[in-house]
């Protein structure tokens, strides 16, 4: 696991996870770094995996930098500033399927958003962003901050 202030390039890290680069996973902001990118394999292998169930993932932001982490709102011991988070887009039609791709290829961070689910290996917990609650009960008709998914046995 390691920071780079550039996204690396793929020859550098051995590259093999084939659905997603360091760039799309590195900062976005394009005003407070010049794309950090946080590599920890492990966040990949899973990634993968979650990718293998549902197909394209699409990543809305992975890890940010200190800077852009505080300009979007994001707690300062967010996965997102200390290491690397995804969240990946979600519909109506793939937010039930998503969350249990995630809980199957081992997430353990869980931030419920509308439009959005937040994936992160740091210790199990969960939260939900304002207004998302609802969508998620409705989706997946109960409510997962009462009732944790478990990984379905392979
Ligand atoms: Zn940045
Ligand atoms: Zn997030």
């Amino acid at each position: 696991m390691a920071l780079f202030t550039f996204p690396p390039s793929a020859a550098q890290l051995n590259w093999r996870w084939p659905h997603f680069t360091p760039i799309e996973l590195a900062c976005a902001c394009r005003k407070h770094c010049k794309g950090e990118y946080f590599h920890d394999p492990r966040f990949l292998d899973a990634l993968e995996a979650m990718r293998a169930e549902m197909g394209p993932l699409k990543i809305r932001s992975g890890h940010r930098c200190r800077g852009h982490n505080a300009a979007v709102g994001g707690v300062p011991n967010s996965y997102h500033a200390k290491a690397i988070a995804a969240d990946i887009a979600v519909t109506g039609k793939t937010r039930a399927r998503m969350l249990q791709a995630a809980v199957n290829a081992g997430f353990t961070g869980l931030g419920y958003g509308r439009s959005f689910l937040h994936v992160d290996l740091g210790p199990a917990r969960a939260w939900t962003y304002p207004g998302a609650l609802g969508f998620w009960i409705k989706a997946l008709a109960f409510d997962p901050m009462r009732q944790p998914l478990k990984p379905r046995p392979k």
